[in-house]
């Protein structure tokens, strides 16, 4: 019997799917509505595009977990890899490509493979039969979008992101910080000390707000309206309104008691709420920013506390639809309102090329275990693919669910193996070992029949 997978959007994430799915013998129509329906940062009409940098960032599978995501990528046949592989420029530790070739690269090899076709339309509406994956990513056009928010209820879908910046627990010092809930807020002793509570003095804070706003921001790109007026202001705008600003916002020091200083009251206090359900990670809480990323890491290692503070992503504000992933999909990507509906790519709250190919990479193996009648086992969460989409499927808290990169933070940790800066790389490589041997076990329990 064949089989038909249908996929919407021929992106990083689109073609990657439809890729491992005619790889395993099953029929794609890959439903793209470029060049006929333009966005404002797509140029051609080619699949895989990139649409600002030509970067797959790093390419250490050791060392770091973006390079740990190529490695599981070309382990299991990755097509987005195999051509970044073939038109790779030098570019350090970092996987750059010749972006024009490499986007007609993945084109031609779709296309030139028999049991894919390419359909140039934009779907309006959310197919109701049939085995389909929604990867229309950040610029997902405006019908669908309004579909997809009538299916999914209008709090679920997201047209801008606004990320405040997160940090890895680690690296926070607790000699300074302490953890506490506004007013002691809630039933339980995790609910009363829910926040990381960061203290400054006044002239700290003043320092603070001098530094913020000197600091170099990224301007709006054309097409990216200024979407963040309702609610989500960045703090350097809250600062340009007033020096008191802040302090009357995110910043305020009311509700709480340092328990390192119970007499001294702060002037201002910088809180920080847990990310993800490990408690690795912790973002900070109103802090949303456009400011660049060399001036957002010197700004905020003024807050004390965050002195050290490592980073597993910046802040920004960009145009970006995407979903509330962690309520709306199952652990196998679907819809769970509509399963025959799969989302792969940045429209599931994952960040970046390497991210959404691959969620695409995942959803067309789930697709096609589905379509042929096979159990998949879940992707471990130990792997680079498995951390990120155990966050997107539920790891994350729904209620601040904002746009994720892959990073350690998102690994479950390592049992022996020392804490801190100190012992990072012996960590880091610890994970890397074990992600590899336990992605490989995973791909090998797939039988994929040849293409
Ligand atoms: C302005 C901008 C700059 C960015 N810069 C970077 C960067 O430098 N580095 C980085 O890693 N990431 C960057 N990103 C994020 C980047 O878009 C994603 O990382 C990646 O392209 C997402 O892959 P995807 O497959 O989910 O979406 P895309 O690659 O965007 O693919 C989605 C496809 O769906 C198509 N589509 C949309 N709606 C429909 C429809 N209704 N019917 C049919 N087809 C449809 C689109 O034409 C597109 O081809 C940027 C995003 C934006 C918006």
């Amino acid at each position: 019997m064949t089989h038909t997978l249908n996929i919407i959007g021929g992106g990083m994430a689109g073609s990657e799917a439809a890729w491992q799915a005619a790889n395993a013998g099953i029929n794609v129509v890959i439903h793209e509505m470029r060049p006929k329906v333009a966005t404002f940062a797509h140029r051609t009409g080619n699949l895989g595009e990139m649409v600002c940098s030509n970067s797959f960032r790093s390419d250490d599978s050791e060392q770091n977990a973006v390079g740990l995501l190529h490695w599981e990528m070309r382990a299991a046949g990755g097509l987005i890899m195999e051509m970044a592989n073939k038109h790779k420029i030098p570019a350090g530790g970092a996987l750059a490509v010749d972006r024009d070739p490499f986007a007609e690269s993945v084109t031609a090899a779709l296309k030139a493979h028999p049991n894919v076709s390419v359909s140039y339309e934009e779907i309006t509406e959310l197919p109701t039969d049939g085995l389909w994956i929604v990867a229309t990513g950040p610029l997902t056009s405006g019908n669908l979008a309004t579909a997809i928010q009538k299916q999914t209820g209008a709090e679920a879908l997201a047209f801008f992101d606004a990320i405040a910046p997160i940090i890895y627990h680690e690296s926070i010092n607790m000699d300074v910080a302490w953890m506490q809930s506004r007013y002691d807020k809630g039933e339980t002793v995790e609910e009363q000390t829910a926040y990381l509570n960061c203290p400054m003095t006044k002239d700290q804070y003043e320092a603070f707000i001098d530094a913020l706003l000197a600091a170099e921001k990224t301007e709006f790109k054309e097409g990216e309206t200024a979407g963040y007026f309702d609610g989500c202001l960045p703090i350097e705008v809250m600062a340009e309104r007033g020096r008191e600003t802040l302090r009357w916002g995110p910043m305020k020091p009311v509700g709480l008691t340092n328990s390192h200083d119970p007499e001294t009251k702060a002037h201002a206090v910088v809180q920080l709420r847990r990310d993800n359900a490990l408690g690795t990670l912790y973002n900070i809480v109103g802090f949303q920013t456009k400011m660049k990323y060399g001036a957002q890491k010197t700004v905020l290692q003024m807050i004390p506390g965050l002195e050290d503070a490592e980073f597993a992503r910046l802040g920004g504000i960009h145009r970006n639809t995407f979903i509330n992933s962690p309520t709306l999909l199952d652990h196998e990507m679907r819809l769970r309102s509509q399963p025959n509906l799969r989302f792969a790519g940045q429209i599931t709250g994952v960040e970046g090329y390497v991210e959404s190919a691959a969620m695409g990479l995942l959803a067309g193996r789930m697709a096609v275990a589905e379509l042929t009648g096979q159990t998949l086992d879940p992707v471990p969460h130990t792997t680079a693919m498995g951390a990120l989409v155990t966050h997107i499927t539920g790891g994350a808290d729904a209620k601040t669910f904002q746009p994720m990169n892959v990073n350690f933070g998102l690994f479950p940790p390592l049992e022996g193996v020392k804490s801190g800066r100190r012992g990072r790389k012996e960590r880091y490589k610890g994970y890397t070992d074990r992600a590899k041997i336990d992605w490989q076990a995973w791909l090998s329990q797939q039988e994929q029949p040849a293409a």
